[in-house]
């Protein structure tokens, strides 16, 4: 049995050490139980700094890299934010305490139910779930943030295309089974100005939806 509080409180304190300097994203973490969005086999290391395994063969990002992630969407807490690839939800829950509404897709609908019960638990109303391949449009109104948690050789066009003047993309963009580069693009006036953060290593983004049973 870990202790929740203690083990929160030392993965805040191992995120400003790793140069982790918004004290909005550190507090919406702190408030999000990593545990809860884990099987009962990786609950033990909810708060090390680890990438672990969830269902469907995916995995829940490490702690610093959703720190990193959700920093570089430079949220106020007025945005639309679209996350594709709400795996476990961790990161949804992240940012529905930073952003004014979260749309979240998934291509696995048992991911996406077990997420929804978990959001259900920790009464993050801001939240809609969708199944849906986020690769493909989506329709709606253009978007303020727009978050990948799957890597792509390329990023779908669809998703740039969403942002809205001012917006802000971040993916993770390489090859499937390889090193990839988180990457920011930010749209303005002026055009889209593209950014490179981080080495970063993600599940790929892959197409289709795949229903449950
Ligand atoms: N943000 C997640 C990370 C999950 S891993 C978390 O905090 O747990 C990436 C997820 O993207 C996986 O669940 C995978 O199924 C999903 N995914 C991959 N390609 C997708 C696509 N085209 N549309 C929607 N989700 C996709």
């Amino acid at each position: 049995m870990i202790d929740e509080a203690v083990g929160r409180a030392e993965l805040i304190l191992h995120l400003r050490r790793q140069s982790v300097a918004s004290v909005k994203v550190l507090s919406a973490m702190e408030r999000v139980p990593r545990s809860m969005f884990l099987r009962a086999a990786e609950q033990p290391l909810a708060y090390k700094d680890r990438a672990l395994p969830i269902e469907c063969g995916q995995t829940i990002s490490q702690p610093t890299v959703v720190a990193m992630m959700t920093e570089a969407l430079a949220l106020t807490g007025a945005e639309r934010v679209l996350e594709v690839g709400t795996g476990s939800g961790y990161q949804t829950a992240v940012l529905s305490h930073l952003a004014a509404r979260v749309v979240s897709v998934e291509r696995f609908e048992a991911l996406s139910g077990l997420a929804r019960e978990r959001l259900t638990v920790l009464g993050l109303r801001n939240v809609t779930l969708l199944v849906a391949d986020g690769a493909e449009p989506l329709g709606g109104e253009p978007l303020d943030r727009v978050l990948v948690t799957a890597a792509a050789q390329d990023l779908p066009s669809p998703l740039l295309d969403a942002l809205s003047p001012g917006g802000v993309l971040v993916a993770p963009i390489g090859p499937a089974d390889g090193v990839q580069t988180l990457t920011r693009w930010t749209r303005s006036d002026e055009g889209v100005r593209t950014e490179a953060l981080a080495a970063v290593r993600f599940v790929p983004l892959r197409r289709g939806v795949r229903l449950a049973h």
